[in-house]
């Protein structure tokens, strides 16, 4: 058996109010005049409506710092990471690093963006376990909304040419994080609900899972006892919640560093894959409907829609063909070590393409 080594984020900084650490932070990694360069979610462009939350104002531009407003209307795709990559290259050569600040999408760009400095061709030659070969330029997250473990975890999820898969390697998780609750406040309840539940569902999936073990399990149940706490026990949202919330992302992402997550990440994946639908809420129209692979989990997950009063997308495979159906199926069954956390070794037996394909009917 051979244990698996895991490369963890270096520093973290968390608490209201420290993104003010942030320029202090970033001062030791300054390389001479090589910019910092900051990927900020469009949410936070002027005329979007983000731009007036306050620390938008606190983000320590200085000297040729470059601030680039990231398109997150899709989710990552590999030519827009090069297209970031190479307009660095060509304006500034080389630069200090790249600053992630937004949710998943944002935090995933910044992470592949600091690789591409480095490693030479495009971004979907490196989409798979291990194929990067060089550090990336200092990176750091910071995330505006909480939920996707993409702060912590050892990957980036990127669209490319002809597959969806991440840049999984050593080199990719961040050297800094600065989690501050302050910049989640007053994310709208459903995108809040959407991208808290991926933290929901990433629990449930690694701790019934059939990789669980210890670690996995102590970080698990934490994150899972946080979401209950935030989604299903308190009477408001407060700040407490957000607080919460933001480390039970953290700690939601830790769980799975070290197992997998399941049969909802593995369908929903197909969804994205052929729909475009966006993880978080995707993950939710399938989990939705996996009563017989994760009952009490399922159970509960409908209290928190209901609670949170939530509208969960309905019949949205409705009409597609069976090329489609079969498209879906192919992505969701490439998705081995998923299926085989959810089901055990023998899941090809367990999950079969028939099974399959009335799930995504069902959908
Ligand atoms: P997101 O980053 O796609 O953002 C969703 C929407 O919320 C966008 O319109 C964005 O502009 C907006 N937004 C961001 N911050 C906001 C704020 N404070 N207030 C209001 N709106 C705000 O959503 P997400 O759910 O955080 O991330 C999903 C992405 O993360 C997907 O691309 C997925 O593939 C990726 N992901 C990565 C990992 C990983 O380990 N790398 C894990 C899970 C998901
Ligand atoms: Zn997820």
């Amino acid at each position: 058996m051979k244990f698996r080594n895991f490369k963890m984020v270096n520093y973290v900084v968390f608490g209201r109010g420290s993104f003010n650490q942030l320029e202090e932070i970033l001062s030791s990694n300054r390389k001479g005049n090589a910019p910092m360069v900051f990927l900020v979610d469009h949410f936070f462009a002027p005329g979007s409506g983000g731009e007036k939350k306050e620390f938008v104002k606190r983000i320590p531009i200085q000297g040729n710092d470059k601030l680039i407003y990231a398109d997150v209307t899709h989710e990552p795709k590999t030519s827009y990471v090069d297209k970031i990559a190479n307009q660095l290259k060509e304006e500034f050569g080389q630069v200090s690093g790249i600053i992630g600040i937004g949710g998943g999408s944002a935090m995933d760009l910044a992470k592949a963006v600091s690789l591409m400095m480095t490693n030479p061709g495009s971004a979907s030659d490196y989409q798979g376990w291990d194929l990067v070969r060089n550090p990336g330029v200092y990176k750091a997250g910071i995330p505006t909304l909480s939920g996707t473990g993409a702060e912590v975890s050892r990957t980036t999820v990127l669209t490319g040419p002809t597959k969806k898969l991440g840049m999984n390697s050593d080199f990719t998780p961040f050297d800094q994080i600065v989690l501050d609750p302050e910049l989640t406040e007053g994310v709208p309840a459903n995108q809040r609900f959407y991208t808290g539940m991926d933290c929901y569902i990433h629990c449930i999936e690694s701790l019934q899972g059939t990789y669980l073990n210890e670690f996995s399990k102590s970080y698990g149940e934490k994150a899972l006892e946080l979401c209950q706490h935030v989604f299903l026990e308190k009477a408001h949202w407060d700040e407490e919640s957000d607080d919460q919330l933001m480390m039970a992302s953290y700690a939601g992402g830790m769980s799975i560093a070290y197992s997998q997550v399941g049969v909802a990440h593995a369908v929903s994946y197909g969804l994205s894959y052929l729909l475009g639908t966006k993880h978080g809420i995707g993950n939710c129209i399938v989990f939705d409907k996996l009563g017989e692979f994760y009952p009490e989990g399922v159970k509960e997950f409908k209290k928190m829609v209901e609670k949170n009063k939530i509208d969960i997308p309905q019949q949205i495979t409705k009409g597609l063909s069976d090329k489609d159906f079969d498209t879906m199926i192919n992505v969701s069954l490439g998705m081995k070590p998923l299926w085989e956390n959810a089901l055990g070794r023998d899941w090809e037996k367990k999950m079969t393409r028939e099974k399959l394909r009335r799930l995504y009917e069902s959908l």
